[in-house]
């Protein structure tokens, strides 16, 4: 058995978390809380990831270990992006003109508390079929604007390797896709799933892209760091997507780290996303300031390459709207000339004038 599917069979869930946690010594009532909660959202821990937690409550624990919180969160809704209504076919989401997202699996190597998907992955009744999955493919055969295939989920490499590659064959084989992404979390929470064999498989595919999902530099490790060499000398262009948590990664020192470890390891910061108005996750949403903040501590602090796109996809369906500080911060007119001339603040605060033609 491949190391990955090993460890994949030895996660925890809801009905053994308390084996996971022996060496935290949780009271009866704290350990009968997780069980409370992963009953009510899917919870799994694969021994990986879990081995990343250095103590109780920490930024790896709080993205496993389910929280009484998830349960008195009274804001939040089950879709608040309205995916099931922009999906023309179960599991396709056409958002934006020439792309979409394509969701081909429900299964996850470990349940994000703060999932935006908290109302679909690892539920049974959700899991999805392979004839949800033609008709994905042929929806993209007959909508030739699609030039852009994001496979999603869940996430896609808990498929196998022939089911993922008999879905990348068949798009592949559509003339008017230009490129294939995967969004994957494995790098991360277990980089075991990256195999020799899996690479080869991916390479038939170029161009192809894989965003992975890192949100503290505590996730970082020698098994990571090989896992996306792996991908990256196999010619993928490797990004990540991380989300604003408060009390995991709400903080400008922590995300400076996080950006500049990833570049080690040629994985590019590409979103950083306020958290959604999911059901169940309220305990994670920070202030837009926070955000504005980290980006305004790294922009000309750290190299251009380690500065991702602060977005909120917007209730509603609207999709991702970038957020930036603000470094325009007026103009002047010259009375006399008419010209006008703009003022410019720059990363340190100094301020600049741009005379414009
Ligand atoms: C995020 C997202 C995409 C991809 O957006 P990019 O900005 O191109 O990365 C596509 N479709 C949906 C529904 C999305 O949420
Ligand atoms: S890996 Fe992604 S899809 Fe899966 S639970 Fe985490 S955030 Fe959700």
């Amino acid at each position: 058995m491949d190391a990955w599917k090993k460890l994949l069979a030895e996660s925890y869930d809801e009905k053994n978390i308390e084996k996971a946690l022996t060496k935290f010594h949780l009271s009866t009532k704290e350990i009968e809380e997780i069980k409370k909660v992963g009953a009510a959202y899917p919870l799994r821990v694969n021994p990986y990831y879990l081995g990343l937690i250095k103590k109780k409550g920490d930024a790896v624990w709080k993205q496993c270990i389910a929280d009484e919180q998830e349960l008195k969160d009274t804001e939040g809704l089950s879709d608040p992006l309205h995916e099931e209504e922009q999906s023309p076919v179960p599991g396709l989401i056409h958002r934006y003109p020439d792309r979409v997202l394509f969701l081909c699996s429900n299964q996850c190597s470990m349940y994000c508390r703060f999932c935006t998907r908290k109302r679909r992955v690892g539920h049974p009744d959700r899991e999805i079929s392979l004839s949800q999955i033609m008709k994905g493919i042929d929806y993209i055969k007959n909508h030739k604007e699609i030039r852009d295939v994001i496979l999603s989920g869940g996430d896609p490499l808990m498929l196998s390797n022939d089911k993922l590659e008999f879905i990348l064959k068949q798009i592949r084989a559509i003339k008017h896709v230009q490129i294939i992404r995967i969004g994957t979390r494995m790098p991360c929470a277990l980089p075991q799933r990256i195999t020799k064999k899996l690479c080869r498989m991916l390479a038939k595919y170029h161009p192809l892209y894989i965003n992975t999902h890192f949100n503290h530099p505590q996730e970082i490790t020698k098994e990571s760091i090989n896992a996306c060499s792996m991908l990256a000398d196999a010619g993928i262009a490797l990004g990540n997507q991380s989300v604003l948590l408060k009390g995991v990664n709400d903080n400008p020192k922590i995300m400076k780290e996080l950006v500049q470890k990833l570049l080690i390891m040629r994985v590019k910061p590409y979103y950083l996303y306020q958290a959604d108005i999911v059901k169940g996750t309220r305990h994670f949403r920070t202030e837009i300031s926070k955000g504005l903040e980290i980006i305004h501590s790294l922009q000309g602090f750290t190299s251009g390459m380690a500065v991702p796109h602060y977005v909120i996809d917007a209730p509603g369906g609207g999709g991702k709207i970038p957020l930036l500080p603000t470094y325009l911060i007026g103009e002047k007119k010259d009375r006399k000339s008419g010209k006008t001339t703009i003022v410019l603040k720059n990363y340190e605060g100094k301020t600049y004038e741009y005379p414009l033609p």
